[in-house]
């Protein structure tokens, strides 16, 4: 290891600032943050420094030597080497730590990249030798630590007296704190809901009980998922998915994750609805954490309220999270906008689903003009969507696009209208799930230029 991180209290502390430029307003705005008390020197200055968060001062000349003394931290940011050079020896002369930007060989410390979500601070380095490398480091971090660590860092802040007096054997406080962390509990510290979230951490119900995250998968392309979902797919010791849900999603899953699978196909309720709902509570009562992932949107034709109702009765804790509905994932993938100012106004998602070879709608509703219709579970009634659309009125040359697979690798998308659309579709044999858009938006140029379509 060549360096040591260490996180610096910087506070009212006395920090010298060599130049005035670009790179020294970016130095200067970090100290600043950290509470330091800045000396800026350099014959010309491009910032202010403001007085708010002072006192600062602007010392409008060369760098003298005699500058160093008494600070804290020294950071020289010119572009003159020589300048550089005499700010370093002069800072460690006097063991005072240096940095110099850019030139580790001058510096005696390296600002790393840091994640800051304070209290939160996470900082990266390569030593200096490699800032690009460093920024996609913290990049990645950025996008692996949720902003909710923050809420549960003043949280626990907050609590940290309490929790000394309340288990004041420090082993017992660590297992609290851990069996809180992987609890129900720290999911009320993400929302702030402080006093729930302290029944968890000032009891034992958090290794109890547990809970249900109600999950959105996306459409198919395991990209799609939220952050939030990856992270809670991470946490869960059991989840319960449907056919809409694929092998490559579930792979990114916690690896002894138990999965349960509990899908309908084609129509017939291989696991019904019930059955899931007492399998949901059943699951938690035994204190697991239950996802249960549902394709695209849990909200959206995903009967997720039915399964909320069970948990709701059964006061089981649970979290809904959003994920990216089909409409929106198809529609984005073939390029087609579902709201154009110049194509329509509205957008309506509609379940297609035929009951009795009838596809029960309000049509005269539909065949307004300005609105794009998305049919979903429609490959079974599409025959009967397009000639009921055609019967109450609608122009039988507006475009339908019916997409197979969408967002996935095996996507395709059958472009024609309302007469065409139906003949082109049975020939091209798609296999479901399939998702039906009707409107003037198919002809949005950005539309054009989506991948293997069919024309009529
Ligand atoms: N909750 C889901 C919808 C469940 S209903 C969501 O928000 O997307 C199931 C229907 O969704 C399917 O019959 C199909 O119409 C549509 N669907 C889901 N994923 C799809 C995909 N990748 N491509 C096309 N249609 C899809």
């Amino acid at each position: 290891m060549d360096y040591l991180p260490l996180h610096f209290n910087l506070r009212a502390a006395p920090v010298l600032l060599v130049g005035g430029g670009v790179i020294a307003e970016r130095k200067a705005n970090l100290l600043m943050e950290a509470g330091a008390r800045l000396t800026v020197v350099a014959p010309e200055c491009q910032f202010e420094l403001p007085e708010a968060s002072g006192p600062h001062h602007w010392i409008a000349r060369g760098f003298e030597t005699s500058d160093v003394s008494g600070m804290r931290l020294v950071v020289a940011a010119t572009n003159d080497l020589a300048v550089n050079q005499k700010v370093s020896i002069a800072a460690q002369a006097q063991a005072i730590p240096v940095n110099v930007v850019d030139q580790p060989d001058l510096s005696t410390v390296i600002f790393p990249a840091i994640v800051n979500r304070s209290p939160v601070l996470m900082s990266v380095g390569t030593g200096g030798g490699s800032p690009v490398l460093t920024r996609l480091l913290r990049q990645q971090l950025e996008a692996l630590v949720p902003d909710t660590m923050v809420r549960v860092a003043k949280y626990l802040t907050s609590r940290r007296p309490r929790l000394k007096s309340f288990y004041p054997d420090i082993d017992v406080r660590r297992k609290a704190a851990e069996t809180f962390m992987a609890g129900p509990g720290i999911g009320y510290a993400e929302r702030d809901a402080w006093s729930v979230a302290d029944d968890y951490l000032f009891s034992d119900l958090g290794a109890s009980r547990g809970e249900v995250y109600l999950v959105g998968a996306g459409p198919g392309d395991p990209d799609l998922l939220t952050l939030r979902a990856l992270q809670l797919m991470q946490k869960a010791d059991v989840i319960l998915y449907d056919n809409l849900v694929s092998p490559k999603i579930l792979d990114r899953a916690r690896r002894d994750a138990d999965r349960v699978y509990v899908g309908k196909r084609g129509g017939l309720a291989s696991t019904s609805q019930l059955s899931i709902n007492e399998q949901l509570v059943l699951l938690a009562r035994q204190g697991r954490r239950v996802v249960r992932l549902k394709g695209g949107d849990p909200f959206v034709f995903g009967r997720g309220g039915e399964e909320l109702e069970a948990l709701v009765k059964a006061q089981i804790p649970f979290q809904v999270v959003p994920g990216i509905t089909a409409a929106s994932g198809c529609a984005a993938y073939a390029g087609i906008p579902l709201t154009h100012r110049d194509y329509a106004q509205s957008v309506r998602f509609v379940t297609g689903h035929p009951k009795n070879q009838q596809v029960d709608l309000p049509w005269r509703e539909f065949i307004s003009e300005g609105q794009t219709l998305v049919f979903y579970m429609g490959l079974g009634g599409l025959a009967e969507i397009c000639a009921q659309l055609i019967r109450h009125g609608k122009a039988v040359d507006t475009p339908v696009a019916v997409i197979s697979k969408g967002t996935t690798p095996e996507s395709v998308l059958v472009k024609g209208n309302l007469e065409t659309t139906p003949g082109l579709v049975a020939r091209a044999q798609l296999s479901s799930p399939t998702l039906t858009i009707v409107g003037e938006v198919i002809n949005a140029p950005s539309a054009q230029v989506a991948l293997q379509q069919i024309h009529d």
